[in-house]
């Protein structure tokens, strides 16, 4: 099938703020902003579809209580109603009940607080991701980047778990990726997978009429990261899942940068990159 003249927006629904130094070696030692990102994909055959949330005011709820407000504590969100995922899509004349997919990058919670706003859509994650939250609570779940109460109540009833046994080989234009999920059969939606920082994190390549996207939520965090292969210092890499699988994955994505370097990475919380784009 010939891709299908997908379209892409990158949106922002508010921002955290961290020292710099702490997310690449070499870092200045001030707070800087780092914006949550999500994804608007029109697909002419589908209904508007997200890649992510953003933050949401559920975020705000979800980390009243104790241990959650911990969460809170490490990474400041800063948020107004008319940054939310849902606010911004109503100005672009979509209502929330017309998403019909979100993918889930993985599940922490600056990537999935808006869940609840998208009362039709159906989850589309990387099996693995969801193992390695699912029923977690308390600070089992903090460890884990992971908010429980940001799921909605049927969200077991709506998800599409994509498995890696359906992974195919890919053609040159996406090596070193050499195997992925084609997601809608027309090639304009790529998943692969970018473990290390969350179990089983999903990266999407979203071919639109103009040029190949690629978004590679936190497999790194800046722009120079994966230029230059940077890696973030030790007290962050505290937080990954698999600290080898984020080198090796982070390592991939710059090979790629460096073979195609027309493509567009997007990695989720660099606002060099979303500058770009507002
Ligand atoms: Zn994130």
């Amino acid at each position: 099938m010939k891709p299908g003249p997908m379209k892409l927006s990158i949106l922002q629904a508010g921002y955290c703020t961290h020292p710099e130094h702490v997310v690449i070696r070499g870092g200045a030692r001030k707070d800087i902003r780092f914006p949550a990102m999500f994804a608007l994909l029109e697909h002419p055959g589908r209904g508007p579809m997200l890649f992510d949330t953003g933050y949401s005011e559920h975020f705000f709820s979800a980390t009243r209580t104790f241990p959650y407000g911990l969460y809170a504590r490490i990474t400041p969100v800063f948020l107004e109603d008319s940054w939310l995922a849902s606010s911004q899509l109503k100005a672009r004349g979509i209502a929330a009940k017309d998403i019909e997919t979100v993918f889930i990058s993985h599940f922490h919670a600056d990537h999935i607080a808006a869940l609840h706003d998208f009362h039709r859509a159906q989850f589309v994650f990387f099996a693995s991701a969801f193992e390695a939250v699912r029923g977690k609570k308390g600070f089992a779940a903090l460890l884990k980047g992971f908010l429980p109460s940001l799921l909605p109540q049927n969200f077991a009833a709506r998800v599409k778990p994509l498995n890696l046994s359906q992974r195919k080989a890919l053609s040159l234009r996406y090596h070193p990726f050499k195997l992925g999920i084609d997601v809608l059969g027309d090639e304009s939606l790529i998943a692969v997978e970018l473990p290390g920082h969350a179990a089983g994190q999903m990266g999407l390549f979203v071919q639109t009429s103009e040029q190949l996207y690629f978004l590679v939520a936190d497999a790194c965090w800046l722009k120079r990261s994966y230029q230059e292969n940077i890696l973030p210092r030790r007290r962050a890499q505290l937080i990954f899942d698999d600290a080898r699988a984020y080198r090796k994955t982070l390592a991939t994505i710059n090979q790629y940068y460096l073979m195609h370097p027309e493509v567009q990475i997007i990695p989720s919380h660099c606002q060099e990159t979303l500058n770009h784009f507002l």
